[in-house]
C-alpha cells in the first residue's frame, strides 16, 4: 500500500486550525506522498471562513516557501477552493494566479429574496430557515437552484476539481427533506454530470461529511459515483482536512468505495498536471 496523497486542505488562513507547516509535518509523518493546500478563496463580502483578501498574498507566498523547504520530503501543491456565486465570484477569477489547480465548490446560494449570499451548509438551523424564507419550504426549488448554480459554475470554468458536488444533501439525514431517488433530484444530478463529463472536470470523493459524523456516505454518494464511472468521469480523493491530524482522514476507505463503484484508477496531481494511477495503490 502506497501512502495516500491529499489534495484538499484548509489551514488557519481560512477555517482550518493551525499553520500550513504543521499540516506538512503531519503529512510527512504519515508518509503521505503529497499534500495540496486549498484555502477557501476570498469572496467580495463579509465571511468568517473565507481567506481575507489582505492575507491572500501571504498564503500564496507561504505555500511556495514550504514547497522549497520540504520539497525533497513531500510534494506540496498550491491551490484554492473557490466559490461560485453568479455575478459575484467564480473559480475562473483565480485561474490566472499561477496555482497548481483550483477546486470549484458551491457553499453559498444567492436566492432572489436574500439580501446577501446564503451559506446553506453552515448549520441545519440556517438551512431550515433559508428553505422556509427563500424557497417557501419547497425543497425541489432549493435542490434545483443548487444544481443550476453548479452547472453555471462548470460552464464558467477555471477549475479542475469540483468539490463535494452533492453537498446540498448535507442535512438530508434519513431522507428528511427528499428521496435521493426522486426524479427532480436524479435529473438535476444527471444534467450536472453530463456537463462535468463534457468539460473533463474531476469529481472528488470528499470524506469530510463522514468525519464530521453528519453523513453516512462520502460526497458524492455511491449511487452518484457509479453514474460517474459509467460516464467515464475521473475522480480524486479529498480529506478536506481542517486540522493537521486530518490530512489522511478516511482516504483509504474512500478508495475502497471508489473500487466498489467500479473504478480501477484515480487521479492524482503530479508535478504540473493530473494523471491516473491504479486504485490498488490505495486500498
Ligand atoms: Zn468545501
Ligand atoms: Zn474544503
Amino acid at each position: 500500500m502506497n501512502s495516500v496523497p491529499n489534495f484538499h486542505t484548509h489551514t488557519g488562513y481560512c477555517d482550518g486550525k493551525g499553520a500550513a507547516e504543521t499540516y506538512v509535518l503531519s503529512a510527512i509523518a504519515k508518509n503521505q506522498s503529497a499534500i495540496g493546500f486549498s484555502g477557501h478563496a476570498p469572496v467580495p463580502f463579509e465571511s468568517w471562513w473565507n481567506m481575507k483578501e489582505d492575507d491572500f498574498d501571504k498564503y500564496l507566498y507561504e505555500i511556495s516557501a514550504l514547497k522549497t523547504k520540504y520539497g525533497k520530503e513531500i510534494e506540496i501543491y498550491k491551490a484554492v477552493e473557490a466559490d461560485y456565486i453568479q455575478g459575484l465570484v467564480s473559480p475562473a477569477d483565480f485561474s490566472q494566479l499561477n496555482l497548481d489547480y483550483v477546486i470549484g465548490s458551491i457553499h453559498y446560494l444567492f436566492p432572489s429574496a436574500a439580501e446577501k449570499p446564503w451559506d446553506f451548509v453552515i448549520s441545519p438551523k440556517i438551512f431550515e430557515q433559508g428553505l422556509t424564507e427563500y424557497y417557501q419550504n419547497d425543497i425541489t426549488k432549493l435542490v434545483k437552484h443548487y444544481y443550476k448554480a453548479s452547472c453555471e459554475m462548470i460552464e464558467d470554468g477555471g477549475f479542475e476539481i469540483i468539490g463535494h458536488c452533492d453537498q446540498i444533501g448535507k442535512f438530508n439525514f434519513d431522507n428528511k427533506y427528499f428521496s435521493p431517488l426522486a426524479a427532480f433530484h436524479t435529473q438535476a444530478i444527471d444534467e450536472m454530470l453530463e456537463l462535468i463529463a463534457q468539460k473533463n472536470i474531476i469529481v472528488e470523493i470528499n470524506t469530510r461529511g463522514k468525519l464530521k459524523n453528519n453523513s453516512e456516505e462520502f460526497y458524492p454518494t455511491l449511487n452518484i459515483l457509479k453514474k460517474c464511472k459509467r460516464m467515464n468521469i475521473n475522480i480524486i480523493l479529498s480529506a478536506d482536512a481542517h486540522t493537521p491530524q486530518e490530512t489522511d482522514s478516511f482516504l483509504y476507505e474512500a478508495a475502497t468505495v471508489a473500487k466498489n463503484a467500479g473504478y480501477q484508477e484515480l487521479m492524482i496531481f503530479k508535478n504540473t498536471t493530473f494523471e491516473q494511477v491504479g486504485i490498488e495503490n490505495f486500498c
